[in-house]
């Protein structure tokens, strides 16, 4: 069949698990132990079924219902703009109707071709506030690091840690003082050569930034993110901060409501990553957004929390963007999708050689989620 259309669409949403508690960051309290997926299914009238995180209503759904895949994916471009909000399910469905993996079929988009055994970069995102019931420092600092312990035996050979503990959660500082204390006893625990990364998710300002830099300079951070809302005047004092003290600390940020203007500050130098978010920014714009970036010399790291899959979807891009740094992995397991064909090995994701994003779901508990919070059009 040419070019088949769109016979069933269902939608239902999951529900998994963390291996442990996430607890705060500078600005929001507990993440908890859920993740929830939500998953759309396409079929095609040849059989062939795609299925992505996909966060799409009944109504928008339903002028899909019908329409040939052609009209809605092209292995030039990708997902037509007005489909774009089935953007996930869309590249799991072309990949399967081509028999190929999404890093395939998205590098050829960019012009690249991918090594095999295929694999991305990733790092452990995990090491939340998890001290703050803890009444010392001490006390904090070996927690984080036994978290970070138990990344490193997952394979995990780059963390990054939430600090900004003095902009809500503890006084000033105490709070900086703990975040200090942290980031070197994590340097401790995974060894001197991973990299570290530290977010501060907006709760820092420009000289405690650099207090905490400079406190921390015998770590090697390897990107500060979100220090403070970002700003070009600020950026390029702590840039110019940076390099006067011989650091080699990049600017990281992007995620959430990011600055229109983010990435002409790039363009600048003044941010050297880019972390639009993993299904916020979308697969296929993230593919051309990372072409540019990489003309630009800029870095590519999708943000991604919370959502289960996206550990697994932003594989598919590393082999596409030339300066794609890192998948932000976030650790869970969710009854309903088998992601047993991936593994992380030393700092690596080993990527299925499978056609789509190389998952599965498990039918009856898709089903009971379907029949439980979703729909079924068809
Ligand atoms: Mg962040």
């Amino acid at each position: 069949m040419e070019n088949p259309r769109i016979t069933r669409i269902e939608a239902g949403r999951l529900e998994g698990k963390r291996p442990r508690n996430a607890g705060s960051n500078a600005r929001l309290g507990e993440h908890g132990i859920a993740v929830r997926p939500r998953i759309v299914r396409l079929t095609l009238e040849d059989g062939t079924t795609g299925f992505g995180a996909c966060g799409a209503s009944r109504m928008q759904a339903e002028p899909l219902l019908g329409k040939p895949i052609h009209d809605l994916f092209s292995p030039q471009a990708g997902v037509s703009e007005p489909a774009l909000p089935f953007d996930y399910p869309l590249w799991d469905l072309a990949g399967k109707l081509y028999g190929q993996p999404v890093y395939e079929l998205a590098a050829r988009v960019n012009g690249r071709t991918v090594e095999k055994p295929y694999r991305a970069p990733c790092y452990d995102t995990s090491l939340y506030f998890d001290d703050l019931h803890l009444g010392t420092e001490a006390e904090a600092a070996r927690l984080l690091a036994q978290e970070a312990r138990e990344g490193y035996e997952r394979g995990h050979r780059a963390f990054k840690i939430k600090v900004g503990r003095g902009a809500r959660h503890l006084p000033l500082e105490e709070g900086t003082r703990r975040d200090i204390a942290i980031v070197r006893a994590v340097r401790e625990a995974v060894g001197p050569d991973a990299p570290i990364l530290l977010d501060a998710n907006n709760g820092y300002n420009l000289n405690l930034t650099k207090r905490v830099l400079d406190e921390t300079a015998e770590c090697g951070i390897f990107w500060m993110e979100e220090a403070f809302h970002e700003d070009p005047v600020l950026y390029r004092d702590l840039k110019e901060w940076i390099s006067s003290r011989g650091l080699s600390v990049l600017i990281a940020d992007g995620e959430g409501q990011a600055s229109p203007t983010l990435v002409d500050w790039a363009r600048d130098g003044l941010v050297d990553v880019i972390q639009y978010d993993i299904f916020g920014h979308g697969f296929t714009r993230w593919l051309r957004t990372g072409r540019q970036l990489d003309e630009w010399v800029i870095r590519s790291a999708p943000h991604h929390y919370g959502g289960h899959i996206g550990n697994y979807a932003a594989c598919h891009l590393a082999g596409a963007i030339e300066r794609f740094t890192y998948v932000e992995w976030d650790e869970a397991e969710t009854p309903g999708i088998d992601a047993s064909g991936y593994s992380i090995d030393e700092g690596w994701v080993c990527v299925p050689d499978a056609p789509g994003f190389g998952l599965e779901l498990e039918e009856e508990a898709f089903q009971r989620a379907v029949a439980e919070n979703g729909f079924t059009l068809a």
